[in-house]
């Protein structure tokens, strides 16, 4: 996918918003989703997406993205506090070429602990269990 590419409704995160593909939520609104990453790179990876279609940064409108980065930082308060990390990484990837596999416009919030290394992009599924359990944890401090 370039960065001029259609947006393609059949993509995993549309899925997602549709109800067709289990997830586990943290956060829900008539705007955002936020929900565990699958193949987490850490205890606590979560995505925030807009439920606009938009493939990447340069396909939605200013107040669109300005909602979606204010509600990634909201999100990430709540990982900080629910989860204690010693860091946190913020990502967000345009076109395959910059690493961008899933092509609905989505932020990274990827907990960092000293001592445990982020893991590579695209790693091994998560234990269900372990996400609600994270997910809970950042839902109470929301
Ligand atoms: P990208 O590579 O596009 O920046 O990020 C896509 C992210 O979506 C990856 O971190 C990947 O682990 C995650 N992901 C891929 N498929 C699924 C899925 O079916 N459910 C969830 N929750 N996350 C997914």
């Amino acid at each position: 996918m370039t960065l001029n590419a259609k947006y393609a409704p059949d993509n995993i995160f549309a899925k997602i918003l549709r109800g067709d593909i289990p997830t586990v939520k943290v956060y829900e609104d008539d705007r955002i989703l936020s929900f565990m990453d699958a193949f987490p790179q850490a205890r606590g990876h979560t995505l925030v997406i807009p439920k606009v279609a938009a493939c990447n940064l340069f396909d939605i409108a200013s107040d669109d993205l300005r909602n979606l980065i204010d509600h990634t930082r909201r999100i990430a308060t709540a990982v900080r506090d629910g989860l204690l990390p010693d860091g946190i990484r913020i990502a967000q990837f345009n076109g395959e070429a910059a690493g961008q596999t899933v092509f609905h416009l989505h932020f990274h919030i990827i907990p960092a602990f000293t001592g445990n290394p982020i893991q590579a992009h695209g790693g091994q599924m998560a234990d269900l269990g372990d996400l609600r359990e994270l997910a809970d944890k950042i839902k109470a401090k929301l």
